[in-house]
């Protein structure tokens, strides 16, 4: 806000965009941040999501450049019967739907960071991604519990959960969260924490973004200085052999390891690099918290079977930010998934018949996470998301670049389900990428729970998540 112009200046000035004849002049001089009406400039850029597929065609988008302009934001909205949809990167915007009538915050200017090294803690605005702060910890000789990508915020990735690759260790990262700064539906700016209204904190640990805009979260650093991580790369011929070994294996390991068995098709495109380009594998990827000896031995049996490939070494926390291979740039895709109670042989070989070698399947990446361990402990003080719902998680993704393609690959991505179907055990937010009933994302006492919350702190459904948690 510049110090010429108060918050009910914006209010009032803003009143004039929904008004027969909108001047949008005043109210964008009025606010630090940016505020777009359709087809002005940067407007394309503002609405773009990481998933290309997605249209998103909001009323209005404003950039705050603060809490307080959140705040006016969302008191602008619940004056004029709008609602307000925050969001960061659109890693996960299919599911809102039409966004007529609501206004889309851009959470990209609150992105601060700080890391207080003596107490391990990391504080980062709303639009900080893990890129802005697993480096910096790093060199630190500390870790955050990140994902897959350093390009997902770490408010959304941890409002859903946040299941990374120190997960079996060290637990879901909404879990190692220690207060958060928010706004409230009711424009109230509030820190939560364990003692400050402590319900609001424990649902917005992993019920997602139903509860208020997140403008900054607190949360633990671990000290790790090296882990020993990587890939090993099979010919994907070999993918039902290595899967029911990988799987076997994951009953042996220590919470310490975590990792992924995965079939991958790399696109034939220029991004990709050239000794992958155009080729199929079958990949386990690991992270093991603990020495290189240890973790060597570990991996014997795996080893034993003779990857073509070989990535594991002791590595920085900074070494694994990419290891997963995700596109860093937005692409057309459709993706699906779903949380397993268990894994069997028999779905295995069901699951490689259907989208593996010889099946014709153009899905590029079928992964299989290992939780348990620390996923599976629920904690006292934990949040919503206590718990991961299973001892699996598959995830599948197929590339859409026409729409012609988008039918088809959702036809694929239900054919990689159907042999899973019978170990389903509940779906994960953060992969539901699809509109889920969010009943069937929690237990039903923390579904009810989270219902009430939700009812209290927004009864007129100003905010509008990606996953819905309904008010009545
Ligand atoms: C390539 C890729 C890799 C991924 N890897 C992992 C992984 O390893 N582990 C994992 O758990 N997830 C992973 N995800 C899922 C990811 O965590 C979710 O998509 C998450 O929602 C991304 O947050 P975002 O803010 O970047 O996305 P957005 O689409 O911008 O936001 C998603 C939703 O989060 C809520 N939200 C975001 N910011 C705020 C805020 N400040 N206040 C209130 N609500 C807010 C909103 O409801 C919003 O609709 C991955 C996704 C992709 C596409």
């Amino acid at each position: 806000m510049s110090s010429s112009v108060s918050i009910s200046d914006v209010e009032l000035l803003s009143d004039l965009v929904l008004g027969t004849g909108p001047d949008v002049a005043a109210p964008r001089a009025a606010i630090r941040g940016a505020l777009l009406e359709p087809g002005d400039p940067g407007w394309d850029e503002a609405r773009g999501t990481y998933n290309l597929v997605v249209d998103q065609q909001p009323a209005l988008i404003v950039v705050p450049a603060d809490a307080a302009e959140v705040a006016a934001v969302l008191r602008f909205a619940g004056r004029h019967g709008m609602r307000v949809a925050p969001q960061r990167t659109g890693h996960n915007a299919e599911p809102l739907g039409s966004l007529a009538g609501t206004v889309l915050l851009r959470t990209d200017a609150l992105r601060h960071v700080q890391i207080d090294a003596e107490r391990r803690r990391a504080l980062v605005g709303a639009g900080a991604k893990w890129e802005d702060v697993v480096p910096a910890a790093s060199a630190l000789g500390l870790a955050a519990l990140h994902g897959s990508t350093p390009d997902v915020s770490i408010a959304g990735y941890t409002l859903g959960g946040g299941l990374g690759w120190y997960g079996r260790a060290l637990g879901l990262a909404c879990n190692s969260v220690t207060g958060i700064q928010v706004v409230t539906p009711g424009a109230e700016p509030r820190w939560v924490d364990a003692d400050v209204e402590p319900e609001l904190f424990w649902a917005l640990r992993g019920g997602g973004g139903n509860f208020g805009v997140v403008t900054a979260l607190e949360f633990r650093l671990f000290p790790i200085s090296e882990v020993y991580a990587g890939i090993l790369f099979f010919p994907w011929e070999r993918s039902a052999e290595v899967l029911h070994a990988w799987e076997d294996w994951t009953r042996t390991v220590p919470d310490e390891m975590t990792s992924v068995g995965r079939i991958r098709q790399f696109q034939p495109i220029p991004a990709v690099p050239e000794p992958l380009r155009g080729k199929a594998f079958v990949l386990v990827e690991g992270i093991f918290l603990g020495t290189e000896e240890a973790g060597a031995r570990l991996m014997e049996p795996l080893r034993a079977l003779g990857p073509v490939a070989d990535t594991f070494a002791m590595v920085p926390p900074v070494g694994i930010a990419e290891l997963h291979m995700d596109s860093p740039l937005p692409m057309p895709y459709q993706g699906d998934g779903m949380v397993l109670a268990d894994l069997t042989g028999e779905a295995i070989d069901d699951l490689v018949a259907a989208v593996g070698p010889g099946s014709g399947s153009p899905l590029v990446s079928v992964t299989i996470r290992h939780l348990g361990g620390e996923l599976d402990r629920v904690r006292r003080g934990n949040g919503a998301l206590a718990r991961m719902p299973g001892s699996y998680i598959m995830f599948g993704i197929g590339m859409t670049p026409d729409p012609a393609s988008i039918e088809l690959t959702r036809g694929w991505l239900e054919t990689m389900k159907r042999p899973m179907r019978a170990l389903a055990s509940g779906h994960y937010l953060n992969f539901t990428e699809k509109r889920t009933d969010p009943a069937e994302m929690f237990p039903a006492d923390a579904y009810a729970r989270l219902r009430a919350v939700r009812a209290s702190v927004d009864p007129r459904g100003i905010l509008r998540a990606n996953h819905e948690i309904p008010v009545d």
